[in-house]
């Protein structure tokens, strides 16, 4: 841990260290670290002319595009509270983002803008916009400058000056991020997350390598970050959620790896690049290793760099283990658990430990503690008992910005009550069984849905599965699927309510199958959107 970071100015400078290697590609664009630290820079000391400062907020609102990590590094590096927004939200979303916020300075691109609007006036505390990409001839409103007028287009950052690193004093308890939950449960909440939340889990991820060579007897080899070989990551989730940001962005920067961005997951497009890039691991959710397995032109390409297929953020069904390892000799298969409030990966594991547990998302990170209480919250129960999971470790944000109450009922003593059902194994083996709100009760008895989608999904036909709760008189609700099938797949409702009938309890078996045409509906992070499941049933009655 030579070049060990406390604070994101100091990622900052272990990145720039890498001075003329590649650092980021988008389509035809490429950016060294150094005309990223050149562009990340220029846009800082306009950041302070503008009057930023350390505390005010900073938001971020753009699909992945190099312009991204410029302007989070940038606030950062003034002492801003980087908030970047979700880039999928509307208009009105984007507004309560921002003054949720109370955000000072926004960087966008055009399409953001153009999304924006009238909502832009709304925002009281809002002095400067900073679009990027606003096509030629566009006539914004007077808030808004050019980013390219600070900064330029891409391929000609090399060329900015040198300017100075701004004379700022971080510390590792400051501030850093605002970074809004999924809302996969409710409305959004941004979680404060502090300039240690966000570098200690760089540094667990390297203790958790290290520990995964010690777990095999192995010694963990020296690795000196400006020798090594680069690592090439494909960037298939979006920057503005913690995984992208906390546990792709900062990392990468860090430790000198090559991000290769993408307009848009498609698995036939995704597979070109890791063809072209030599790419070694693709981070993301479940769905995304599921799409390149099953994709037929996947033989047309050469992913043979791959040697790491991992996800985490959403359930994956146990049988996805082994599809990685007969599909892509020499990568390993990893899962890993995090929320936005742990600053991305809490728990992981990837290879053998994984391949023996399939249903787990491994043990907390080393700096990491995970208990497992009644759902009162009152009594702590003994290894194997499925409880809520309540963690604890050095990338635990502090609370939810703006919102008392919700922190005070999620956040206790140094504890964080995740929302999720687990049990934790002799080991220290997590196992997530589902979140609490997507237990569905039926008539007293708990139905956990992923153990039913995880049973559809091993069907041949299935594609994709997800299991939703319908009202019901007497019980209170029933199990109802949603599915898509595989193309060619012929599978009833009939034929998948046998299915489960043969494996599970027949109080699980789902009353009612409604057919999905499409890949199901799922939020940026990859989380199915199961209220807008449940409708198919309510339209039914
Ligand atoms: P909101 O809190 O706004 O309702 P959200 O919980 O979906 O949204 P995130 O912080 O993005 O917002 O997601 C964290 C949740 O994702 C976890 O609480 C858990 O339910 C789920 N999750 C993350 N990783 C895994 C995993 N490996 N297996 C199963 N579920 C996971
Ligand atoms: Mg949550």
């Amino acid at each position: 841990w030579k070049n060990a970071p406390a604070t994101l100015r100091e990622v900052f400078l272990n990145g720039r260290a890498f001075g003329p290697r590649e650092f980021m590609v988008h389509e035809d664009e490429r950016a060294t670290f150094d005309a990223f630290a050149r562009a990340t820079l220029t846009l800082a000391r306009q950041l302070q002319a503008d009057g930023v400062g350390k505390g005010d907020r900073v938001a971020v609102i753009m699909r992945n595009l190099p312009e991204f990590p410029v302007a989070f590094f940038a606030a950062a590096l003034v002492g801003a509270i980087v908030t970047p927004l979700n880039a999928w939200w509307t208009g009105a979303e984007l507004e309560y983002g921002l003054t949720d916020s109370g955000t000072k300075v926004v960087l966008m691109d055009a399409e953001r803008m153009e999304r924006l609007g009238d909502h832009l006036a709304n925002c009281p505390d809002l002095v400067r916009a900073y679009v990027s990409r606003l096509p030629a001839g566009a006539k914004p409103p007077a808030i808004v400058r050019r980013l390219e007028d600070v900064i330029g287009p891409v391929n000609a950052w090399t060329n900015l000056p040198d300017a100075p690193i701004p004379d700022v004093a971080l510390e590792p308890e400051d501030d850093a991020t605002i970074f809004y939950t999924s809302g996969t449960t409710g409305k959004p909440k941004g979680a404060l997350g502090t300039h240690r939340n966000i570098v200690s889990n760089i540094m667990a991820s390297g203790i958790a390598a290290a520990r995964n060579f010690l777990r095999r007897g192995e010694e963990p080899p020296e690795v000196d970050p400006l020798t090594a070989p680069q690592r090439v990551t494909l960037l298939v989730v979006p920057l503005f959620h913690a995984t992208g940001c906390h546990a792709t962005l900062s990392p990468a920067v860090n430790a000198g790896g090559k991000l290769v961005f993408m307009r848009k997951w498609e698995p036939e497009e995704g597979m070109r690049l890791i063809e072209r890039e030599k790419v070694a691991a693709t981070g993301g959710v479940p769905t995304i290793a599921w799409q390149l397995i099953e994709h037929p032109a996947r033989e047309r390409f050469d992913l043979s760099s791959l040697n790491q297929v991992t996800y985490g953020g959403a359930p994956s069904a146990p049988e996805l283990v082994r599809k990685i390892v007969e599909t892509f000799p020499g990568s390993l298969p990893g899962n890993g658990w995090g929320m936005t409030e742990t600053s991305a990966t809490f728990a992981s594991h990837l290879g053998k430990d994984y391949e023996v547990r399939p249903e787990s998302c491994g043990p907390a990170a080393p700096t990491g503690e995970m208990k497992i209480l009644s759902l009162d919250g009152a009594t702590e129960l003994a290894v194997g008992e499925v409880g809520e999971l309540w963690v604890k470790g050095p990338n635990v944000v502090k609370g939810y910005w703006n919102k008392p109450e919700a922190t005070a009922e999620t956040f206790k003593d140094g504890w964080l009550r995740t929302g999720d059902l687990a049990r934790v194994d002799e080991e220290g083996f997590c196992f997530i069984i589902d979140r609490a709100k997507d237990m569905l009760i039926r008539g007293g008895e708990n139905i956990y849905c992923v153990e039913v989608e995880n049973v559809l999904y091993d069907h041949p036909d299935v594609m994709d599965a997800a299991l939703v709760g319908v009202p019901h008189k007497t019980l209170g609700e029933e199990p109802a699927a949603v599915v898509h099938l595989k193309s060619g797949g012929s599978a009833t409702e009939a034929e998948l309510r046998d299915w489960v009938r043969q494996r599970l309890a027949a109080f699980k078996v789902p009353v009612k199958v409604a057919f999905w045409p499409e890949t199901l509906p799922r939020n940026a992070n990859g989380k199915i959107l199961k209220t807008e499941l449940k409708k198919v049933f309510e339209e039914q009655e």
